[in-house]
């Protein structure tokens, strides 16, 4: 009788996956306008038939998403609207979430609380920071190290707060660096009335070396000098020092306190600066002013240099693809070698996709999530991720699918066409996705059919 029961409600369900399947198919292909207007073909075909059937190594586990947000959701200023169907397949009518998200993006320049408000405001549902993860997060992990110790900070946006948010306490942007040795980059301009100044101010108080907890506390602005230092006028000769290194007056980056770290944080505003001023603090071991061979004289350790994201290109308005942050690392460090006679700076470090940084602290973050929305979870034995997929969802091969395929089991690369990748074929040749769909809202359908497939099969 029980087996005849269970024998039953297995039918059932399969009868049931069965629909199920020719539901999404035909809606998937009802979805196609692409092809009716000639544009591309429709991939959603063929995505399913890439989709590994059951390979997951936890099929009973509930799904997670970690989604690119450039080419993916929004391109440049404007929300997809195939990001926003995504969302809603992904949501309650209350807009709560009904599986775990991230958005993993290699972008930067504000706090995850701000990146977090602009996808509420973009996709209408409510994200909080701790499903935001930008390409400088994964530094929070070097805070323990490099708390006290001197850093450099590039980027364009907030990154010098952005740096101080994170626990970094004695910070330097390289705008403040240029600024206070205009000679330094001849070509930048510094205007005036910047909008950091009363960053400055910190940096340029003495009393924030030693002291770092009361930095914060100083404030003002680049006219309002702390504990009893000159303040630092924008054309940088207002320090007593003839302008040769009022730097001195910055506190940082001196002989008594050589930059320890380099932070790129974003691809800088000013490349020309930012790659002038690198190369001499990694040239003159944190000390701009200084020489190589001076620095070698007195065993002056190298500093180490970071960068938040190594995409060469990324996708907004322009018809064709932006040099990134990886372009610009290209410079700096052709740049290095060609000073040194062919060295490579001897720390260099790259995060953001696709490096494994990013993934490892998706999943911590996607498993609270799953955890505080209740879902059940499958006993796993450690080490191993109690979803049936982890769905790595973004438009560059190179970032987006190379680090989902890296990441392991089980994350699942899912390349769409709305950025970087135009095709000419469906998949990318070099970095293959596992799965190929022409957009966001194909992506999601493609992975909770997946999910069901692969539960399907762990009953069998
Ligand atoms: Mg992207």
């Amino acid at each position: 009788m029980g087996s005849r029961y269970h024998g039953r409600q297995l039918l059932c369900r399969a009868v049931t996956l069965l629909l199920e399947k020719l539901r999404v198919q035909h809606l998937l292909q009802a979805q196609a306008p692409s092809a009716v207007a000639g544009h591309s073909t429709p991939q959603h075909t063929r995505a399913y038939a890439s989709i590994p059937a059951c390979n997951s190594p936890c099929p009973g586990g509930p799904p997670a998403f970690s989604f690119d947000i450039d080419g993916v959701l929004v391109r440049g200023k404007v929300v997809l609207p195939e990001g926003l169907e995504a969302v809603r397949k992904l949501t309650t009518s209350e807009g709560r979430w009904r599986y775990p998200v991230v958005f993993m993006t290699n972008g930067g320049g504000v706090c995850e609380e701000r990146k977090a408000q602009d996808l509420t405001t973009w996709l209408g549902v409510r994200v909080t920071r701790e499903q935001v993860i930008l390409s400088h997060t994964p530094m929070l992990d070097l805070v323990p190290e490099l708390a006290q110790r001197p850093v450099l900070v590039s980027g364009r946006g907030d990154v010098l707060n952005v740096a101080r948010s994170y626990g970094f306490q004695r910070v330097l942007h390289t705008r403040q660096l240029g600024r206070a040795m205009p000679a330094a980059t001849p070509f930048s301009t510094y205007p005036p009335d910047s909008e950091e100044a009363p960053a400055a101010a910190h940096a340029v108080a003495g009393a924030a070396l030693e002291q770092p907890d009361q930095a914060g506390a100083t404030g003002g602005g680049e006219g309002r000098g702390a504990a009893g230092r000159p303040p630092v006028s924008p054309s940088g000769s207002g320090s007593g020092s003839g302008g040769l290194c009022p730097v001195r007056d910055l506190g940082l980056a001196t002989e008594t306190h050589p930059v320890d770290t380099v932070l790129v944080m974003t691809d800088p505003d000013d490349w020309y600066r930012d790659a002038q001023l690198i190369c001499d603090v990694l040239t003159g071991a944190g000390v701009p002013t200084r020489s190589a061979a001076e620095a070698a004289a007195v065993g002056a350790p190298h500093v180490k240099l970071v960068f938040s994201n190594p995409d060469l290109l990324w996708a907004n308005e322009f018809p064709k693809n932006r040099f990134g942050q990886g372009a610009f690392a290209h410079m700096v460090l052709s740049l290095f070698g060609r000073l040194t006679g062919g060295c490579r700076p001897s720390h260099v470090t790259f995060y953001g996709k696709p490096n494994p940084q990013p993934y490892r602290l998706a999943e911590r973050l996607l498993l609270t999530q799953a955890r505080q929305l209740g879902l059940p979870l499958p006993e796993v034995p450690p080490g191993v991720l109690p979803f049936s997929g982890m769905y790595a969802v973004g438009d560059n091969p190179a970032a987006d699918v190379r680090g989902a395929n890296q990441a392991g089991d089980p994350w699942v690369s899912v390349l769409v066409r709305t950025g970087v990748f135009q095709g000419p074929g469906p998949n990318c040749d070099v970095d293959t996705a596992q799965v190929a769909v022409d957009d966001v809202a194909a992506a999601v359908d493609a992975a909770l059919h997946h999910t069901r497939y692969a539960r399907w099969h762990s009953m069998r």
